[in-house]
């Protein structure tokens, strides 16, 4: 089969590898779909994927081959690739790093979805929904972030919120925040397509933050309190910053993404205000469930993260992972294999 195998930093090289054999406990994965995400953007930036190894988590597929002692899936079954409860769940969050989602933030998968056929163990994948595309479906691994997120926060239903950042997980967010319940969804985004896919969301307001002074237009439009809760979705040099200073009182800020560079902190402006920094990493069986009910519900829309131009094909790879090194025009790539 062919697959992105890594060859080093920031070099993605397709070549002819074995296709793997389900073992009697695994099925065999066609993949249709896998999602470019940003931590394998990141793994390729800063070189923190093994050679040989292949990326990818956020893929969605058909069962082609079933071991002889899997019972819960038949040849043909839609499936995404996670989401299944294990039934020996590993002590060690990184445990399961070839087939939980609650690990891909560090750990390289060897074999992951950059390919045209994954195996996995038969609790792993989850069913699909009748009424869900495919083209939906695939974002199910972020949203599963983005609901986990939202879960971790101390965000209560009727609440305002911030969200810095529109890239796929900050737009999820947003979408996540909406069906549960949100008042005022607030975004900051300097990209223009992001920004506008954050309007075309819903956002109640969307900021630049190039041009506009996003803390004092927040604390302004909350009667001078600020949000209860800001997400982290940028991982911006300045991001952090911005948002301790755009919550209230005992406020919090949520932060999912991932810096990989030192993110300067001016403790002064917000301890005074006792506010709290939480983190959310990954997503549980739970989470999944949740995100393929919201998709079921059509509570969660694909059309303005994933373009028609969205999709590439393994000749594309190299260059798409450069591009969203710095992303500016797109805001979620799908490989076809
Ligand atoms: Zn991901």
């Amino acid at each position: 089969m062919k697959a992105a195998v890594m060859r080093g930093k920031q070099r993605l090289e397709i070549e002819d590898v074995p296709t793997p054999e389900p073992d009697p406990n695994e099925v065999l994965i066609k993949i249709k779909y896998n999602g470019l995400c940003g931590s394998d953007v990141h793994r390729f930036q800063y070189g923190a994927a093994d050679n040989g190894s292949i990326m990818g988590h956020e893929y969605i597929g058909q069962v082609v081959q079933v071991g002889q002692d899997v019972t819960r899936w038949e040849e043909g079954d839609r499936v995404v690739g996670g989401g299944g409860q294990n039934p020996e769940p590993s002590s060690s969050v990184f445990g399961n790093a070839r087939y939980s989602a609650q690990s891909v933030g560090f750990k390289s998968p060897k074999w992951g979805g950059f390919a045209e056929f994954v195996t996995m163990p038969e609790w792993a994948p989850s069913p699909i929904p009748d009424n869900v595309p495919d083209e939906l479906a695939v974002l199910a691994e972020p949203c599963a972030i983005a609901v986990h997120a939202v879960r971790r926060s101390a965000f209560r239903v009727g609440d305002d919120a911030v969200v810095m950042g529109a890239g796929p997980i900050g737009l999820l967010i947003q979408q996540v925040l909406k069906a549960g319940g949100a008042n005022s969804i607030y975004v900051s985004e300097p990209a223009p397509a992001r920004a506008d896919a954050a309007a075309k969301l819903g956002a109640t307001r969307v900021f630049d933050p190039a041009s506009e002074n996003v803390i004092e237009e927040i604390i302004e439009l909350t009667g001078g309190l600020g949000v209860p809760v800001a997400f982290d979705a940028a991982a911006a040099k300045p991001t952090l910053q911005q948002g301790l200073e755009m919550v209230r009182r005992g406020g919090q800020v949520l932060l999912v993404s991932m810096a990989w560079v030192d993110v300067p902190l001016l403790t002064v402006e917000w301890i005074g205000r006792e506010v709290e920094m939480k983190a959310a990493y990954g997503s549980t069986s739970d989470d999944w469930q949740t995100v393929l009910t919201l998709m079921g519900r059509g509570q969660i829309d694909h059309k303005p993260m994933v373009l028609d131009d969205g999709f590439i094909g393994f000749d594309e790879m190299q260059e798409s992972m450069e591009r969203l090194m710095t992303p500016d025009e797109h805001i979620q790539l799908v490989l076809a294999p």
